[in-house]
């Protein structure tokens, strides 16, 4: 039998992920007097939340999820803003006229059948993290952080764990390798590069990184290069017991927390044919190829306005 479809009644503007660039647009856009109906639709089962104290407070369990949610749900009833949460939209319809011209509008499909049409569309998307494709790489114990679920899920295994691997020596690695240390667990981090923070950061405060980092006593790898994640024996078969690198040597790990950057979420951006690199490619106006589709946050591959830099992913980095 045949599940029915359910058509949602047509929206103003439907915002598709409902964290950091997704809310800001829609409290933005209230402030400054739109006023159609707005759907923030997203397919985390929470309400939008701040991901930076994922890998710090929250982490070390000084702030709970509740001081995570940006607004209550009275903000988003009186803004006349709809949140839908658990909703993953898998393609996008666009209505075209008899002309083959394009206004903009169209229907989102979600995983479950729903149907949201929309007059205006706005991709906030974000990104997921890069997976590590290394032998063991399936093992259980081998974990990243980018959502709220990651990150309960990473608590919920740190009783066991007195040895930890952190995979990458950027911010998120950085941080929840001080968040670990503070835990009293043996960290490690594994970077492959010749220094800390390197896409982000000059030397120095690389430099100034490793010391602080090496000063706490976290063991801090530079030109780490890993063979594989070994598997233990016994009862600890499937799971992870440790890093082996290059020379042969390995590092004792029940716990392997990746964290080697992200990729921008531009599946629905290339079946709607928008020009895509490295991010959803759009103008100072935050519109995309298409013009008329708005693109915000880190799917966003936005110029910068300053001159003779390379175009850049929307939200940055606020430390
Ligand atoms: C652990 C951690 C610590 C960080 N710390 C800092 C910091 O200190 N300072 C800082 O500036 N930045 C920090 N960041 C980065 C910052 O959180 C991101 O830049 C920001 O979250 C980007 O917001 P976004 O809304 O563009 O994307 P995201 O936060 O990635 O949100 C996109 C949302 O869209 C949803 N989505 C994707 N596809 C679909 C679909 N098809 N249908 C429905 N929903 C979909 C996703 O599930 C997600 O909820 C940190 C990130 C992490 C993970």
């Amino acid at each position: 039998m045949n599940t029915p479809t359910t058509e949602r009644a047509e929206t103003g503007l439907l915002i598709i992920g409902a964290s950091q660039a997704g809310v800001q647009l829609a409290i933005s856009l209230r402030g400054t007097g739109f006023d159609e109906h707005i759907t923030l639709l997203g397919e985390e089962d929470h309400r939008p939340y701040q991901r930076p104290a994922l890998s710090k407070e929250f982490l070390q369990d000084k702030v709970d999820k509740e001081n995570l949610i940006f607004r209550s749900q009275e903000y988003w009833d009186e803004h006349d803003i709809e949140l839908v949460k658990g909703a993953r939209i898998e393609r996008i319809e666009r209505n075209t006229a008899a002309d083959g011209t394009q206004d903009g509008s169209g229907v989102a499909v979600a995983a479950d059948g729903t149907r949201y049409p929309f007059r205006r569309l706005a991709l906030a998307v974000g990104a997921r993290a890069r997976r590590l494709e290394i032998e063991g790489a399936e093992l259980d114990g081998v974990v990243y952080l980018r959502s709220a679920d990651d990150a309960l899920e990473l608590k919920a295994r740190l009783g066991d764990v007195q040895d930890a691997v952190v995979v990458g020596g950027g911010f998120i690695g950085l941080e929840a390798a001080c968040s670990l240390h503070g835990m009293g667990k043996n960290v490690t981090v594994m970077e492959y590069g010749p220094r800390l923070v390197g896409r982000a950061v000059g030397e120095d405060t690389s430099e100034y990184f490793l010391q602080a980092h090496r000063g706490r006593g976290i063991d801090i790898r530079l030109g780490a290069r890993m063979t594989r994640f070994v598997e233990g024996t016994g009862e600890r078969a499937g799971t992870v017991a440790g890093v082996e690198l290059e020379d042969g040597t390995v590092v004792d790990a029940q716990l392997v927390l990746v964290g080697i950057g992200v990729v921008p979420n531009t599946e629905l951006a290339e079946q709607m044919g928008l020009a895509v690199d490295n991010g959803i490619v759009v103008d100072r106006h935050a519109v995309a190829s298409d013009g008329t589709t708005v693109a915000v946050g880190d799917v966003a591959n936005m110029p910068n306005p300053s001159p003779g830099h390379p175009r850049a992913n929307g939200s940055g980095w606020r430390a």
